[in-house]
């Protein structure tokens, strides 16, 4: 671990230094080194989770679609720890991480009729990963020396700071954004297609999905499609490619654990669609009329932990702070990494006057989602209720950077800024 921290800081001290490391070819043996990708890869999980709005949280669900990602993973050029993960959002997407976590939405698992297209699309962003398209890309808009930084410090487990979580902020919002050129898309494809013919799957499932994608852009085209454009030439080029390959007869198209996935998850779905109704109404300002949806929401399908962090935050506003409090629990032991639960909690025991246990449960929250604005401005409401004003500052100063001027909590952290003689 030591010698890996004095190695980096030397790496970037070369960069740094020489200017001509810095571009050109010679920069190719300067590449971000796996451990760094996986630590990037892993401290903006729990971020795109919970923009994705939560992991589905039926654990033997979760557990058939780990199994079927493995599948294809075990033939992957490049071994990493791939992971595989279903989220709530209702969507059509799905998308990887840097160092092999790779997240599909409810929406898209909802419109594949057979496990191949499954294996289809987790093996095309597998492709990705093992290409090194997300690492290329950090490497190229960030620069290595601040990303070998970045890795050092989540792998020691620092405190990160300031710069550093500005720059996480910035690194999670492009990965989630990300689009990839022309060229990897077809690599992408390519290894996609070689990966789901080894797992023993007929790789005709990917052909199959886009066609579906494409009968969906009449309306608002499909997420998926935002950043893998061109449906009509990519079914022509994979065609072209299954016929090169000349792929054995008899491969695998579906099986019986697909069809019992695919109905349990269809099961939920008039729980989710009360969900997405609540989410509208609560954009709108009728938060009475969402809580409603919510609660029946969760009628329906006791564990969905999106439409009780909602819920939950409904009871905040209304200052029924211990309902809020025992929801946030709930939402906890279901999901490890929406921050949602934690966040809620934080805030329903501040109000409590709880401030020791709120910092603790804040600070979990941190763990989650570093850059979000909220857990500073909440973390220094404890800490001055607490008499520590150095501290409160602190963090007051950084819930100023990272918010956006909208959140609810915005002009009285302004005040408190002003009376503290730091804002004037
Ligand atoms: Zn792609």
């Amino acid at each position: 671990m030591k010698a890996k921290a004095v190695l980096s800081a030397f790496l970037s001290f070369l960069i740094a230094c020489s200017p001509l490391l810095n571009r050109g070819p010679t920069a190719e043996s300067f590449i971000l080194p796996t451990d760094k990708e996986i630590a990037i890869g892993q401290k903006v999980l729990p971020e795109a989770i919970t923009q994705f709005e939560g992991i589905y949280p039926d654990p033997e669900v979760q557990e058939y679609v780990r199994s079927i990602g493995q599948l294809v993973a075990q033939h992957a050029p490049r071994k990493l720890p791939y992971e595989f993960f279903l989220v709530n959002s209702s969507q059509l997407n799905a998308f990887a991480l840097p160092g092999g976590k790779i997240i599909i939405t409810r929406g898209l698992f909802l419109i594949f009729d057979e496990e191949s297209e499954l294996v289809g699309v987790l093996a095309h962003e597998v492709g990705h990963v093992s290409a090194r398209h997300h690492a290329r890309f950090l490497e190229k808009t960030l620069g290595l020396s601040l990303l070998l930084q970045i890795g050092a410090l989540i792998i020691g487990g620092d405190d990160l700071k300031e710069r550093v979580i500005l720059q996480l902020a910035s690194i999670g919002a492009t990965l989630l954004a990300l689009k990839f050129s022309r060229d990897q898309e077809r690599e992408a494809d390519r290894i996609g297609v070689e990966l789901t013919i080894k797992a023993g799957y007929d790789p005709r499932g990917m052909i199959k999905v886009f066609r579906k994608l494409k009968a969906h852009t009449k309306g608002s085209p499909p997420e998926w499609l935002s950043t893998h454009p061109l449906p009509e030439t990519r079914i022509k080029e994979v065609s072209e490619l299954i016929e090169k390959l000349k792929p054995p007869p008899n491969l695998k198209r579906n099986s019986p654990r697909f069809i019992w996935a695919k109905k349990r998850v269809e099961s939920t779905k008039p729980s989710y669609d009360l969900y997405e109704e609540g989410k509208r109404l609560y954009t709108r300002g009728r938060k009475d009329e969402a809580l409603a949806k919510f609660e029946k929401a969760i009628e329906l399908f006791p564990r969905n932990q999106i439409a009780m962090a909602y819920a939950a935050s409904i009871y905040l506003e209304k200052g029924l702070v211990k309902r809020a409090l025992a929801l946030a629990e709930k939402v906890i032991q279901i999901d490890p990494y929406l921050l949602w639960g934690w966040y809620i909690k934080g805030i329903a025991l501040f109000k409590l006057k709880r401030y020791k246990e709120s910092i603790q449960a804040l600070n979990e929250a941190k763990k989650r989602v570093e850059s979000y604005a909220g857990i500073y401005y909440y973390l220094g409401r404890n800490y001055e209720a607490l008499g520590d004003i150095r501290k409160a500052i602190e963090y007051y100063r950084m819930a100023l950077k990272l918010a956006t001027g909208k959140e609810p909590w915005y002009e009285d952290l302004r005040r408190r800024l002003y009376r503290l003689g730091v804002l004037f």
